[in-house]
């Protein structure tokens, strides 16, 4: 099959039916093997009778329905899991990506060799002050944290090699970052395309003031997990070391200090207090790595790497 298309949707029912067309026109002109699986992130209107409704009319269309609403990011992953194409492609179901943008796409994927690419809202046609502008911040701190040169890591329209979604895995709301993802599981060849983007035609963003928040979070947790899964005493035994190198210092000097001059007290000093805090800090530190660490070690995951090749084995 040449074509997956993944397309998470919560609450879409007037978008639907237009979308399917339109994306069937592109697959007929281009005469692709394809299949369109639309993951219903709970909807609570009618976008799974109009699924159901539309399959009849077209068998490439398969439908995920889960029981409740659990994001974006989990909606894509079970798309991940079900897609069966060489090329997968994921977009969002409001209107605002165009499936014109499709061949480009997977051109780029099974032509120019890219590992995933990146659809760039160049000219986006969203609230200037609640979407544009924080989303250059985010841009920016993602690309900063991972060295990713993506000018927009949170584009709905995505085109993949088989092998990468396979090989990641989407929960919380890191939906936001996948490049990275894919970056941390490998995939170096990370592209972009500047891509169509439209104003939404029906219904209203599913995306509120939380994003800001949970979106930074996120960030945090890919890098130190990537960083650090496997390996969490590396990061927290190093800050916990040198806290700790820093009180003794303090320490040694008070002790130093009262020795030479017996009247020095010692306890209405700031050094003191310091010191303390310190030490108190960087054995807690050493603390949270030791558990990271036993962990880590439980975790079925411990010993599982991305494999590329192998030669002369199973
Ligand atoms: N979406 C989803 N589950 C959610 C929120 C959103 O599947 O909990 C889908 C939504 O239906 C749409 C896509 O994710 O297809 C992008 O959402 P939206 O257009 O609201 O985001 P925005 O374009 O405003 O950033
Ligand atoms: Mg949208």
């Amino acid at each position: 099959m040449d074509l997956s298309i993944v397309i998470p949707l919560f609450n879409e029912e007037e978008s639907l039916p237009e979308l399917c067309a339109w994306i069937e026109r592109v697959m007929l002109a281009n005469n692709y093997s394809y299949e369109v699986i639309m993951i219903d992130d709970g909807s609570t209107d009618e976008s799974w009778a109009i699924i159901e409704q539309l399959r009849n009319g077209n068998s490439n269309l398969k439908g995920i329905k889960f029981q409740r609403n659990y994001g974006k990011s989990a909606a894509l992953n079970e798309g991940f899991k079900a897609a069966q194409g060489d090329v997968i492609i994921t977009m969002d179901a409001d209107m605002q990506d165009s499936p014109d943008e499709i061949p480009e796409l997977r051109k780029m994927i099974v032509e120019d060799g890219f590992d995933m690419v990146s659809g760039w809202k160049k000219k986006r046609y969203d609230n200037t002050l609640t979407k544009n502008i924080p989303s250059k911040l985010f841009n920016a701190a993602a690309r900063k944290s991972s060295g990713i040169k993506l000018h927009d890591f949170n584009c709905g329209l995505k085109s993949y090699k088989k092998k990468v979604v396979k090989s990641i895995e989407v929960y919380g709301e890191m939906h936001r970052y996948i490049p990275v993802l894919a970056k941390w599981a490998g995939f170096r060849k990370i592209g972009e395309k500047v891509v169509e983007h439209r104003a939404r035609k029906y219904g209203i963003t599913k995306f509120g003031w939380e994003r800001f928040v949970n979106g930074f979070l996120d960030l945090f947790s890919i890098t130190f997990v990537g960083k650090f899964g496997k390996r969490p005493m590396h990061f927290f035994g190093l800050w916990g070391s040198i806290c700790f190198f820093i009180g003794l210092c303090f320490s040694i000097y008070l002790i130093i200090c009262k020795l030479m001059d017996f009247d020095f007290t010692i306890t209405n000093r700031p050094t003191f207090y310091i010191a303390l805090a310190v030490m108190i800090i960087g054995s807690q530190l050493f603390l949270a790595g030791f558990i990271g660490e036993l962990i880590a070690r439980n975790s079925s995951e411990r010993n599982n790497y991305l494999i590329e090749d192998k030669k002369g084995l199973q």
